[in-house]
């Protein structure tokens, strides 16, 4: 071949090469985009923002699925969506992990696989500075409020009383701090954020009416190549401080803003 037609196969080639590259990093299966799935209601996991750490999305989580996705040389995406879709677009395909402060339970374990944890939390009672209301079963003739989906609903539904579910825990929050209902069952971290946001609030805990809960990263089931690698990075975090830090800083943040 002369040396100007080899200079032209080579251009040709990785000009052939690029648009191979181009099509796989597209899409988010086997490229090298890592797509998370998320609910950004959920202060200091996941939340908006003007400057966040993945576009406007800012939180603990957040800071989680970018250095999963460095550290394993990919591009992180994040999608926003409600949280009782994520499990439903993460076993469609549509995204390929979810991280929303979820709990590993094992009714979602029937449909998807979990990492290991990288957070422990528990439900706790939001109520008025003033209730009365001092453990869970003393929620049994209050009106208690409740977000869809959540695990603090399967908790109340399974001590069989009655609540009204909102769409997002500032809406539960709001209509406590109206005087509209007298409890909101939620998640630890998220619980202190809202009590920070709000005047005339606290958090009553009652250990032994919630288990804890433990917060992992859901992919497909059996898609272990992806697992494989998001347990690593959760390891290495949790092992080298990454995760506590994260959750000093942003517990801090999100009660000082
Ligand atoms: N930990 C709770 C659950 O898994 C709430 C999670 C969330 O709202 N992001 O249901």
């Amino acid at each position: 071949m002369k040396k100007a037609t080899k200079v032209l196969t080579l251009a040709l080639a990785m000009i052939m090469l690029a648009g191979v590259l181009t099509a796989c990093g597209g899409g988010s299966k086997n490229g090298s985009t890592l797509t998370f799935g998320t609910n950004p209601e959920f202060p200091p996991f996941e939340y908006v923002t003007s400057n966040g750490v993945i576009g406007e999305f800012d939180g603990i989580d957040m800071a989680i699925a970018k250095q999963i996705a460095d550290e394993n040389g990919m591009t992180v995406a994040m999608e926003s969506m409600e949280f009782d879709s994520l499990l439903v677009a993460l076993q469609n395909g549509q995204i390929d992990a979810v991280i929303a402060g979820m709990t590993a339970t094992d009714e979602r374990r029937e449909t998807v696989d979990f990492s290991t944890t990288y957070y422990t939390a528990t439900q706790v009672m939001i109520v008025k500075e003033d209730s009365d209301i001092t453990k869970a079963t003393d929620m049994a003739d209050k009106k208690i409020c409740v977000v869809q989906g959540y695990t603090g609903e399967v908790c109340v539904q399974e001590m069989g009383y009655s609540y009204e579910a909102f769409k997002k825990g500032t809406e539960a929050v709001l209509e406590l701090v109206n005087g509209k209902c007298d409890v909101v069952v939620i998640d630890s971290a998220t619980a202190k954020k809202y009590v920070g946001d709000n005047e005339g609030l606290k958090i009553v805990e009652d250990a032994s009416a919630f288990e804890s809960e433990e917060y992992a990263i859901a992919v497909q089931k059996g898609n272990t190549e992806l697992l494989d690698k998001i347990n690593a990075s959760i390891e290495k975090m949790l092992s080298d401080g990454t995760i506590n830090e994260l959750a000093v800083k942003y517990t801090e943040e999100a009660t000082a803003e």
